[in-house]
């Protein structure tokens, strides 16, 4: 497995792997099975498997984890290892970002929702990371995880309306046995909490299983909050249920009929947010 920490090291492995299809999957690292399962869907569909890990402290405010996130550099290239991922690309925030950097990219209209509304700048940081990442390893397929649905949805839109060669792929979400989706966050949990923090999959479903029997938006969102509500670690910070390509909220009196919807919602668990979605 070749490692890059520059982007000429990279580019110079790239420019001799010109003709092969490059599967591409961007981390922030402290991978988990969610991580290798799109690094196993990348060695599936491609002659060529490169992962990068970079803390992008550009899609953290400054009230965020961006010091404190984990970062786990020795046992995840042991697992890309493992995978048999071709190239790690690991650069400094230095080598991605240079002194005198001006210039981001920004969705205008999908980043504004959700986790936008919740997170201001954290997709802007994400897209114009992405950009650039996708510049440097000129991949022909790039994984993302439904896990992050947004950003799976804002990503694609991006590769439309900046005419990036590249298809995108999303993978879905791996859980714990306890339903609980795996993340890099759940390491801030202890045992106990990430059993309890299953319930936000719970939730999920509920509203999944309302919604199929005919039940209004309102009255879902309304069962669903208070199924949240009822643990006292658990701070709400939204739930929606949205168009699945617009992501515009539906209105409470709506019953579903045959658009795709998606449920998703944040939770602050014990001061740790966590999200999750199902896609109906
Ligand atoms: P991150 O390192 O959190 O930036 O995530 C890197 C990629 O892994 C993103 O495309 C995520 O959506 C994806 N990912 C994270 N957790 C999971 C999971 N539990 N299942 C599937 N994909 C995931």
């Amino acid at each position: 497995m070749k490692i890059c920490k520059t982007i000429s090291e990279f580019k110079n492995w790239r420019n001799s792997n010109i003709h092969e299809n490059i599967g591409y999957i961007p981390t922030m690292g402290a991978l988990h099975k969610g991580h290798l399962s799109l690094v196993a869907s990348s060695k599936l569909h491609c002659d060529k498997t490169v992962v990068s890990i970079f803390v992008n402290e550009l899609q953290f405010s400054p009230d965020e984890d961006f010091e404190k996130y984990p970062r786990t550099l020795e046992q995840d290239l042991k697992k890309l290892e493992n995978h048999k991922v071709d190239v790690v690309f690991i650069p400094e925030t230095s080598e991605i970002y240079k002194s005198d950097f001006s210039i981001l990219i920004n969705e205008l209209d999908l980043s504004q929702k959700l986790e936008g509304a919740s997170r201001p700048g954290f997709f802007s940081g994400v897209t114009t990371v992405v950009s650039k990442l996708f510049n440097i390893i000129e991949p022909s397929y790039a994984f993302f995880g439904e896990k992050d649905i947004q950003q799976l949805i804002i990503i694609k839109k991006l590769v439309l309306d900046l005419n990036f060669n590249i298809q995108v792929v999303g993978c879905e979400t791996i859980r714990e046995a306890s339903g609980l989706a795996m993340s890099s966050r759940n390491q801030y949990l202890s045992d106990q909490d990430k059993k309890d923090a299953s319930i936000l999959y719970e939730t999920l479903q509920l509203g999944q299983n309302l919604l199929k029997k005919n039940e209004t938006v309102g009255e879902t969102k309304l069962q669903l909050k208070s199924k949240l509500q009822n643990n006292k670690k658990i701070k709400i910070d939204y739930l929606s249920i949205a168009n699945s390509t617009t992501l515009e909220e539906l209105r409470d009196n709506v019953k579903l009929k045959n658009e795709k919807v998606i449920i998703s919602a944040a939770i602050f668990f014990n001061d740790v947010r966590l999200i999750d979605n199902i896609i109906i």
